[in-house]
Order: structure tokens, then sequence, then C-alpha cells
């Protein structure tokens, strides 16, 4: 997988293997996802078709991994977008924006040959949060467009729609996208556990050279509270400064020198650093 994930920080070519800890939530998606895989199934009970899942949780836990997991695993094109890119718009501009989106994963599909499509939208509070009366209208418009582009979602057309969405500030959010035939299916995406953050770290340090003597599980042990994006910072840090003591492997004291910086909140811009 790692010939596949290259050198990009979020490939778009994913599966759940490539994310760490998350057992319950891929288990929940997974289990979700199945209603669009199961379509015909699902019509002949006369189920109500899963049209939007939301991603809740804290930042960097590994919300636009599910969702790109979640194109591959149904064999679906993914579009993705995110509530910050209707901001700033002229009103209506983001209603068109969000016609363009399903455009899109319609005519995407119909090239790829492919009989489903997932629209993500990552911070769906931005254009999601609770409307207050006319103080917003521009993202009025944009949430009613998204709102109607969802009702007119039908499990018999191809290529079928399955939104995902994500935030991680859910309490926000206006109630009308979490009606049922909306985001009806939440699932909740934690900070990981020390097995999870030992299985994230794993997974990150795959290309890179580590001395035999360094712990992974000491690093998961010292890393609390940290989010899958932090713990794949630690990984890079450490690298760095392996690299900066001339060495061919990364040793223990890296990782500890590395933890102090993410935790000290420091930018870890890599290119920066560099
Ligand atoms: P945000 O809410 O800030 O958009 P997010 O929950 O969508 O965050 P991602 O964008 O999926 O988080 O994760 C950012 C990066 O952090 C990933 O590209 C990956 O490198 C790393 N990462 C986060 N979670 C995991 C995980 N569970 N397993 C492996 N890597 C992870």
């Amino acid at each position: 997988s790692s010939e596949r994930k290259g050198k990009s920080r979020t490939p778009s070519y994913l599966t759940f293997d490539d994310i760490g800890g998350q057992d319950r939530a891929k288990n929940e998606l997974k289990e979700a996802l199945d209603f669009l895989i199961r379509h015909e199934e699902i019509r002949k009970f006369g189920i109500r078709p899963l049209k939007g899942i939301l991603l809740t949780g804290p930042p960097g836990t590994g919300k636009t991994l599910m969702a790109k997991a979640a194109a591959h695993y149904t064999n679906s094109v993914f579009v993705s977008a995110s509530g910050s890119e209707f901001v700033e718009m002229y009103v209506g501009v983001g209603a068109s924006r969000v016609r363009d989106l399903f455009k899109e994963a319609k005519t995407r599909a119909a090239k790829e040959n492919k009989e489903s499509a997932i629209i993500f939208i990552d911070e769906i509070d931005v254009i999601g949060g609770k409307r207050d009366g006319g103080q917003h209208r521009e993202y009025d418009q944009t949430l009613n467009q998204l709102l109607t582009e969802m009702d007119g979602l039908h499990s018999n057309e191809t290529p079928r729609i399955l939104m995902i969405a994500a935030t991680n500030r859910k309490e926000m959010l206006d109630s009308a996208l979490l009606r049922p035939g909306r985001f009806d299916r939440h699932i909740q995406v934690d900070l990981p556990d020390k097995k999870g953050r030992m299985h994230i770290l794993n997974i990150h340090s795959k290309n890179k050279p580590i001395a035999e003597g360094a712990s992974m599980e000491r690093v998961a042990g010292e890393t609390f509270g940290f989010s899958g994006a932090q713990l794949e910072s630690v990984m890079n840090e450490a690298a760095i400064y392996a690299m900066r003591d001339d060495l061919p492997v990364i040793e223990q004291h890296h990782f500890s020198r590395a933890i102090d910086k993410v935790m000290m909140g420091e930018k870890t811009d890599r290119e920066a650093t560099m």
C-alpha cells in the first residue's frame, strides 16, 4: 500500500486498512455502506435508503480518510469539498457550487463507469450551522440547495449518491440537516486509545528506517490524547531529527523530542522545517 500512497498526505486511493485504530467507527461505517452496496435488497424490503452519514469527532482523527476508504469500499467515485470553500462568495454562488458538486459526481461516475458516488463535505458546520433568522442569508441558500439536492436523491437512479459529511461541532448543526432522509446516521470518530495509537504509528512508520531498539509501544504510551494527524507529525518530525543528526535510523530520543515538539503545538510545516 505504500506505493499507492506515494507522498501525498491524503491519498485519493485508500482502504480501511490504511486507517489506524477506529475499529468501532470503521465497523459502523462499513455496516452503513452495505446499504449502498445492497441497494436491491434495501428496495425489496422497502427500507428507506441511506442518503447521508455524519462523521463527528475532533480534528485530525481520520474522518477524511474514512470517507475516502468508503469510496474504495463501495467502488464509488469520490467527490469532495470543504464547507469553508462555500464562504466568501457572492450570494448564490455557494448554492451553484453545491449543484456543481452533484453534477460532478454524476459526470465522473458516468465517465468512470461507476454505479455510485460519494460526495464528501468536510467542515459541514460552516454551511450547515443553525439558521438564526436572516443573519447568514448567503449560507442559507447554500444549505437549502444542499437539502434540495439530498431530497432529490433516489436509489433507483444511477449513480446512487451517498453524502458523507464531517464536523467537529455537531451541536452547531441546523436540525434540518439531521432529519430522517438527510444526515441521519451518525458515527463518532474519537481520539485513538493506546492500541489505536500503536496501529497509527505503525502505518506511518512503514516507509521509515527505525532503530531496532526503538519502541513504538513507548511512543504510543507517551502520546495520550494525540490525534492521528499529530501522530503522523511525530513520525515525520522524528525522521527529520534523525536526518539532522546524520543517523541512518530514527532512535527513541528522536521520538521523545518529536513528541515534545508536537505537544508544544508548534506548527509542523514540513517544508519550512526542512
Ligand atoms: P479534520 O477534522 O481536521 O479535517 P480529519 O478527521 O478529517 O481532520 P484526516 O484529514 O482524515 O483527519 O487526517 C489527517 C491526517 O492525519 C491523515 O492524512 C493521516 O496522515 C493522519 N491520520 C489521522 N487519523 C489517522 C488514522 N486513524 N490512521 C492513520 N492516519 C491518520
